[in-house]
């Protein structure tokens, strides 16, 4: 294509909402454009980089087995009544209403309507196995849209489902989806790491998230050096302390005047944050059919005092709360109801809430707790003697150092983005919509499901978070909006430069190569930098020497240029682009 037909409007400035480099580079290369926040409009060469990803995607899911389908993103609140979802997925879930009054959402995510789908159109045992997948644009009325592609409201998804006969078969789709994405995301150029994740509200046992690395990323992920294990940080279990061998000291009250925190107790009373019993205080709400929310328990949960609470593994003991209907308490109507006071609660004489506690605390002996009077703690408190809790299970947040619960090697940390989810979902959603096949033997059974998504403008996102420099991005060859783009010094009034320039033009066109001609009247430094910041990844400048056939290679990866025979050049691009295509 030649540049001077299509739009493109690049931006000198950083765009005063943008924070993070991929925000910034895809607004400054005019990739995107913001509507409304959360909400983007893809211009002609984000939108050409966009459809590169999905065709990577599309690519290895057909390879897979897997079909293409396409769904609409409006869904009947009926079949999310019927899945359970409707009351509990919370405000995430965009909600509208039609002139009759009857709801819809716009899909977040599309369980129900392929089992929805799939319920009606399979019955024998013949059928199946089935893995059935869209590339749709999904909604979801984040409460914090931030970063650009990374967390918006609108966003394109790839989503498959598999449909099994039995367990053992969705182990086998689950396994070809994983190597899938594995293909993936190599092929986008991605530096990532599949990692053990919790399921959140998709639900079912197992899963995985594909992690690519990135400062800017919202995952913490827990990885063994020594072995092979990986975790998100919500997801990693956490080892117990050992149990303590010392005797059960009475307990006592003492003053701690002033103490609210864990550090200011443990100072006080001389004693190391691992002898002192943090208290972390919730309500919990119950969503009425008027959509108002009202509080059903309160909940105290405990963790060893140098430990953090794992708000996900919480939720996840109390039997999958969802996230919008748990907050920290109200302390003073937490206090009138249950005793506890505000940095001084405990578990002894705590009342009327649920009190949960992580698993390593009935090891430990003669413990620091809220006495729930101001100013005042006891000392050697004792699980079992002085108090019990409703769960014992781990709530432990895992940090940098724990021991790897596979091999005991400490563990490191590195941040990254969620690019792809993999869940084994087994019959949550055949159980609810009543998904059923006839086996061999004429008996129904629950059809098997397994769900895989892949955020494909978060991909992009990822993409341009691990491909730039100062000068703006370098897309991989694979997934660039064009792969060449030569800079014609003096297009117009050049005769040589035009004629050179269009040659190789014409030349790349012809052997299937993506071109972009800069034909445009600008200054080359202009078009110097408008290939920059795009981040095309190779360049051919055609200028002075054009009158001899020379022209100038340069990668958009590195510094160094090269003077080369147009011929030469044409062939250099050939060879480069041919890299990618053999890898699909
Ligand atoms: P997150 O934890 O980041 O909110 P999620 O686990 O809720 O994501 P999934 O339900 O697993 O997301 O959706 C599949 C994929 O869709 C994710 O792996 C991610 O790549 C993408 N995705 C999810 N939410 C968004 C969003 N708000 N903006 C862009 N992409 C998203
Ligand atoms: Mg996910």
């Amino acid at each position: 294509m030649r540049l001077s037909k299509i739009h493109l409007n690049t931006l000198r400035e950083v765009p005063g909402e943008a924070e993070i480099p991929s925000h910034i580079w895809l607004l400054r290369a005019g990739m995107i454009r913001k509507t409304v926040s959360g909400v983007y409009s893809f211009m002609t060469l984000g939108w050409r980089t966009v459809r590169k990803i999905e065709q990577i995607v599309r690519e290895e899911m057909d390879a897979s087995g897997a079909q293409e389908i396409s769904t609409s993103p409006v869904q009947p609140a009926e079949l999310w009544h019927e899945s359970g979802r409707w009351g509990v997925y919370g405000p995430e879930l965009w909600r509208l209403k039609d002139r009759h009054g009857r709801e819809f959402a716009l899909g977040p995510t599309a369980e129900e309507v392929f089992t929805d789908i799939v319920r009606s159109e399979i019955d024998s045992y013949r059928q199946l196995p089935r893995n059935i997948y869209q590339i749709q644009l999904k909604y979801r009325d984040e409460a914090r849209p931030r970063y650009g592609l990374m967390r918006s409201r609108e966003f394109i998804m790839k989503d498959a489902y598999s449909f099994d006969r039995d367990r053992a078969g969705l182990d086998e789709s689950y396994l070809t989806m994983r190597a899938a994405y594995t293909k993936i995301f190599e092929r986008c150029g991605l530096d990532f790491r599949p990692v053990a994740a919790d399921s959140g509200p998709i639900g079912g046992k197992d899963s995985e998230e594909f992690i690519a690395f990135g400062e800017y990323g919202e995952s913490d992920v827990l990885y063994c050096g020594a072995c092979e294990y990986a975790a998100t940080s919500e997801q990693a279990e956490v080892p117990d302390a050992p149990a303590s061998d010392e005797a059960e000291r009475p307990i006592e009250a003492v003053l701690t005047p002033g103490t609210k925190t864990i550090d200011a107790v443990a100072e006080f009373l001389g004693l190391p944050r691992e002898q002192t019993l943090k208290a972390l205080l919730f309500q919990i709400y119950d969503e009425a059919e008027d959509g108002t929310y009202i509080i059903r328990e309160y909940v105290a949960a405990f963790v060893r005092g140098d430990r953090e609470l794992n708000m996900t593994k919480l939720r996840n003991a109390l039997g999958g709360i969802a996230e919008h209907l748990i907050e920290f308490a109200d302390e003073a109507a937490m206090g009138a109801v249950t005793g506890s006071v505000g940095g001084f609660t405990g578990p002894v004489g705590l009342h009327d809430c649920r009190i949960v506690t992580d698993s390593e605390i009935p090891g430990l002996r003669n413990l620091c707790a809220g006495a729930l009077r101001e100013d005042t703690h006891y000392i050697n408190v004792n699980y079992g003697r002085d108090w019990t809790a409703e769960l014992v299970t781990d709530l432990k947040l895992s940090k940098a150092g724990d021991a790897c619960p596979e091999c005991g090697a400490p563990l490191n940390i590195a941040r990254g983005i969620e690019v792809g989810q993999i869940f084994k979902l087994g019959t949550k959603y055949s159980e609810a919509l009543e998904a059923v096949y006839t086996d061999e033997n004429q008996q129904e059974q629950l059809i098997v499901m397994g769900c895989y998504g892949i955020g494909v403008t978060r991909t992009m996102a990822a993409i341009v978070e691990q491909h730039h420099d100062d000068d703006g991005i370098i897309w991989p060859l694979a997934v660039a909006p064009f792969h060449v783009i030569i800079c014609a010094v003096k297009y117009a009034a050049d005769e040589d430069v035009r004629r050179v320039s269009d040659d190789i033009y014409e030349k790349l066109r012809a052997a299937g190569v993506e071109v972009l001609l800069d034909d445009r009247d600008e200054r080359p430094g202009v078009k110097f930098k408008d290939a920059d910041v795009t981040g095309i990844p190779l360049r051919i400048t055609v200028g002075k020497r054009a009158a001899e056939g020379v022209v100038e290679y340069k990668l958009r990866s590195a510094a160094e240029r090269e003077d080369l025979t147009t011929d030469d050049a044409v062939a250099r691009v050939v060879a480069a682009v041919a890299t990618v295509s053999l890898r699909a």
